[in-house]
């Protein structure tokens, strides 16, 4: 072997998270930050350096670092979701980088089973195939549409059929930063557009204490969801309560049923969507190379011309 080993490997692929309890990276303690000998006494994290006790990084890396003989990796998403919301559908793309990997011919269809076989039921990965590096800023930086299905709770039901008519309509939401992440976000006004998708009665449950529908949504990059559903106080308006008429609604569950190509101006409807004013008319960002051209696809599907080779 008079060849110096590959510094770097990536690998890509999609995400689904069956569970409410896992976040995407490695979450560790605020407060020690896992520092391996801050820890030691930490009380909020009780030494534990973390505040889960793995991450889909994680589960994906004791796999696959472990077969590349390494324990370094970082985990790139196409965004992430809250560590209570599911992501469903057909997954969120990833790319999980190996860094100073000791082996290489790495069987990834093996390995993708592995990781499945041992999470059923908590996560899944899908089409794991090598890629390359200019892969994560074109996740990591791309607007993407998204899908989602929440759980609400309302204190009085909406007249469904009246909410059929707002189906498919696209409009558009001034939400100030959410409290939530007010910590860590410039506080200033972002339009976003909104479409309802459906609005369903929900299942009963046991300690429901209120009515709840599911309202399934299509939602431009950057949108806060649950804080356009309630309204929360004044700070999304409209909100998706007063689109349908009633005075309260409060996500309770929250899933990602899709990540949807970047926005398009040629995108599909939005001429005569877009009415309301807004969305369409955006400059596109991103990576023009490998976006995909078709006007409304269902997802950011890797090209599949990429070797092992690298
Ligand atoms: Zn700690």
């Amino acid at each position: 072997m008079n060849q110096p080993p590959k510094a770097k490997l990536y690998i890509e692929g999609r995400y689904l998270k069956h569970t409410r309890d896992l976040p995407q990276t490695v979450f560790f303690c605020p407060v020690c930050k896992g520092h391996h000998r801050r820890r030691h006494g930490c009380k909020r994290c009780d030494g534990f350096g973390k505040l889960t006790k793995d991450s889909v990084q994680e589960l994906v890396g004791w796999v696959i670092a472990k077969a590349a003989g390494t324990r370094k990796h970082k985990f790139h998403g196409a965004g992430r979701e809250d560590v209570d919301v599911r992501m469903l559908g057909e997954g969120r793309p990833f790319v999980f980088e190996l860094q100073a990997p000791k082996v290489t011919n790495l069987d990834l269809a093996d390995l993708e089973a592995t990781i499945n076989s041992r999470n059923e039921g908590r996560m899944e990965v899908r089409g794991l195939h090598w890629t390359q590096k200019t892969r994560i800023a074109f996740l990591k930086e791309g607007k993407f549409v998204k899908d989602y299905r929440a759980r609400v709770a309302v204190s009085t039901l909406p007249d469904l059929e009246a909410a059929q008519a707002l189906v498919g309509e696209r409009y558009v939401v001034a939400q100030k930063t959410p409290s939530r992440v007010a910590h860590r976000r410039a506080d200033l006004v972002r339009e976003r557009w909104i479409e309802l998708l459906a609005v369903e009665p929900a299942e009963e449950r046991e300690g429901d204490e209120s009515p709840h529908i599911y309202v399934t949504m299509r939602t431009q990059a950057g949108t806060y969801v649950k804080e356009a559903i309630s309204g929360e106080d004044g700070m999304t308006e409209p909100s998706v309560a007063a689109r349908l008429g009633i005075p309260d609604a409060r996500c309770v569950e929250l899933d990602v049923m899709a990540i949807l190509d970047e926005e398009s101006p040629a995108q599909e409807d939005s001429a005569d969507r877009d009415s309301a004013g807004g969305g369409a008319a955006e400059s596109v960002e991103g990576t023009p190379a490998a976006r995909s051209p078709k006007p409304s696809p269902l997802i950011v599907e890797p090209p599949s011309a990429f070797g092992a080779g690298l």
